[in-house]
């Protein structure tokens, strides 16, 4: 007897991928599953209770950062697709810390610590890999303290930050955490979601060394970090007291955004009249962005 089958997609004519609107069978009932789990998981708890700002929040936009402060649920949180961005990035940390464990004798994982910053009060951070005594193979120098960030990257994020360097918001959270911990260096580490072929790796001057092609590392020292890491402390006290703005990271320091439904910024002179304008991708990420839309125009 003939199966029943008029409830699923009928094949395409040509026998060519199916696309559009419909939810995909198996995956839409798989990925469903999965996120009810992943949504059921306990949350991470703030290494200080009841301090809402925590190191991973550094480079936010300052109405962010107060949404966050005043207790504020977003009004647009992640989906379902970006929670698996977040779970593949988890599982770079997962074979991360396999390796330094094994490899790394003294490596310390998930390094807590608390510390306080005026304006900020306590604070705790989580840092990925912390060594009190690193010292390289073959090296016959002193050993130092290293503070490392870990950063998953996709394909094309991996790309930019080969040629441009780690993003300023991964360098502003690595600051605070070894600025936290009284680090010698901090280590930012990138790897990528997608290894990037030989060929892209030889234009980008990366031919030398095959794991440069999914994993980038950059130094800073104590001279470089810890000043990033006051600014940005400071940036966090002033708008957790209100007096931030809605400024995100990359506009002109004078800007503030006047559109957050398009992330248009608006430059003003000391007279109030407008000297620059331009658009910024942040508030279409952000996890604020319908309660900001209301804010500015209720204001
Ligand atoms: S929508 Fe834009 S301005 Fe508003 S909180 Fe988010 S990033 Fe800031």
């Amino acid at each position: 007897m003939a199966k029943d089958l008029s409830n699923l997609p009928a094949a395409k004519a040509d026998g060519g991928p199916k696309t559009g609107p419909n939810r995909p069978i198996l995956m839409g009932e798989l990925s469903a599953a999965w996120f009810t789990a992943k949504m059921a998981e306990e949350q991470r708890p703030t290494v200080v209770e009841g301090q809402p700002f925590r190191p991973s929040k550094a480079g936010s936009c300052s109405q962010a950062l107060l949404y966050k402060a005043e207790g504020v649920e977003p009004s647009d949180p992640p989906d379902m697709a970006a929670h698996w961005s977040f779970h593949m990035g988890q599982k770079v940390h997962d074979w991360f810390d396999e390796w330094a464990e094994t490899s790394v004798p003294g490596m310390l994982l998930e390094h807590q610590y608390v510390t306080n910053y005026e304006g900020i009060g306590e604070f705790g951070g989580n840092i990925d890999a912390y060594h009190p005594e690193f010292k390289p193979a073959g090296s016959d120098k002193d050993p130092v303290s290293i503070a490392v960030e870990l950063k998953s990257i996709n394909g094309l994020g991996y790309q930019q930050v080969a040629t441009q360097g780690p993003r300023e918001s991964a360098l502003l959270q690595g600051a605070i955490n070894a600025w936290g911990v009284g680090a010698d260096y901090l280590v930012i580490v990138n790897m990528g979601l997608q290894v990037m072929t030989e060929n892209a790796g030889r234009k980008k001057g990366l031919s030398h060394f095959p794991e440069q092609r999914f994993a980038l590392e950059w130094w800073y020292s104590r001279d470089e970090f810890v000043p990033l890491a006051e600014a940005e402390l400071a940036r966090i006290a002033q708008s957790i007291a209100g007096n931030g703005g809605r400024r995100p990271l990359g506009i002109p320091v004078m800007a503030e955004i006047t559109n957050p439904s398009t992330g248009q910024w608006t430059e003003l002179d000391d007279s109030g009249r407008t000297v620059n304008l331009g658009n910024t991708w942040t508030c279409g990420y952000c996890d604020y962005q319908s309660r900001c839309i209301e804010d500015v125009a209720a204001s």
